[in-house]
């Protein structure tokens, strides 16, 4: 039988996604040669090249929209259904690249089908919370390297979102103003983690970074998904995107894998007014040829500790900012 289900831990209040078909899933198979299936010509894609974003369906789903009600509850054990869904955005018909080697033109339309998937995905009434990220490197386990990002909408709002939005709704309870807000007043104004900036958005290594070279993308406004930014900002949201990846890229001279996320208000019908989107992205690397590897302290105590100074990380990448943005058509400029 198919095992499909959510189960809850009672312990750490979260639920796990049990997704038992998920095993057939592929490994690398356009390692194999010609057997990509986001290339033009694949049974998926079929033969027609004039596209630049293409939104599929995932085809080894961890959720989805048909998934049974669960037959009962055991004691403590608790399941639910794994009901959702689970899309793929493929960025280009291009099979090699990252986000900075999409024009401008061609990343405001990832960003337009990242608006439209969170529209569409966020409406359906047992959607809470519609996950953007986007996962690339073999250091971080992608199964296919061809550039593409993945939406999961979920049928709860996952703990790291909740958390925020908690902190949020309490800060802006007792301040009278937004969380994000003020961090982002505060970051701009000591300025030395900053890493680019645009008209609209700015990039910087957060104070309280947990992976060496994490860096945050915050909108200048107070907006809390990607449904309210204006045509210009969503330019300038791909703009700060093509720039973070190229920055990336500079920083050693190879390829940067990275885990990108987007946390967004949930779609859950509740009133969210205190929360402002913002993108986090995680690149594994501490320094040229060392990984930072989740470990004892911070997979047990859930505590990370960074290895290095922030502020010097946020200066390595600022280097290499100047060395990638000269370079290239962008609408911003590295602080
Ligand atoms: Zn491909
Ligand atoms: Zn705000
Ligand atoms: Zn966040």
């Amino acid at each position: 039988m198919l095992k499909h289900e959510l189960r809850w831990n009672p312990l750490l209040r979260e639920w796990i996604i049990v997704a038992g078909h998920r095993r057939a899933r592929p490994w690398r198979p356009e390692e194999k040669k010609r057997m990509c299936p986001f290339c033009p010509g694949a049974p998926e894609i079929g033969d027609r090249a004039d596209w630049d974003v293409m939104v599929l369906p995932n085809k080894y789903p961890a959720l989805r929209p048909d998934a049974l009600e669960p037959k009962s509850r055991r004691g403590l054990f608790r399941t639910a259904a794994a009901k959702g869904f689970c899309e793929v955005v493929i960025e280009t018909p291009e099979h090699e690249g990252d986000l900075c080697n999409l024009s401008l033109e061609h990343m405001k339309k990832v960003v337009d089908a990242y608006t439209e998937e969170y529209r569409k995905l966020g409406h359906e009434d047992f959607v809470k919370y519609v996950m953007i990220f986007r996962n690339k490197g073999k250091e971080i386990g992608v199964s296919l390297t061809h550039p593409h990002s993945q939406i999961y909408a979920l049928p709860f709002i996952p703990p790291r979102p909740r958390r925020e939005l908690e902190s949020c709704r309490d800060y802006h309870l007792k301040e009278g103003r937004c969380l994000i807000c003020d961090i982002l007043a505060q970051e701009t104004q000591e300025g030395e983690r900053l890493i680019y900036e645009n008209d609209h958005m700015i990039a910087f290594l957060p104070f309280y970074a947990m992976w060496p070279y994490e860096v945050h993308i915050v909108p200048r406004k107070h907006v809390r998904s990607l449904m309210d930014l204006k045509e210009e900002e969503k330019y300038h949201l791909a703009d700060i995107l093509r720039a973070v990846t190229a920055i990336y890229n500079a920083l050693f001279d190879f390829d940067m894998p990275y885990i990108m996320v987007f946390h967004q208000e949930p779609t859950d019908g509740n009133d969210y007014g205190y929360y402002h989107m913002h993108i986090e992205f995680y690149p594994p690397y501490r320094e040229r040829d060392k990984l930072k590897y989740a470990a004892g302290i911070e997979w047990g105590a859930g505590t990370f500790t960074y290895d290095g100074i922030p502020e010097e990380k946020a200066r390595e990448l600022r280097r290499a900012g100047h060395k990638a943005i000269e370079k290239g058509d962008y609408l911003g400029y590295v602080p």
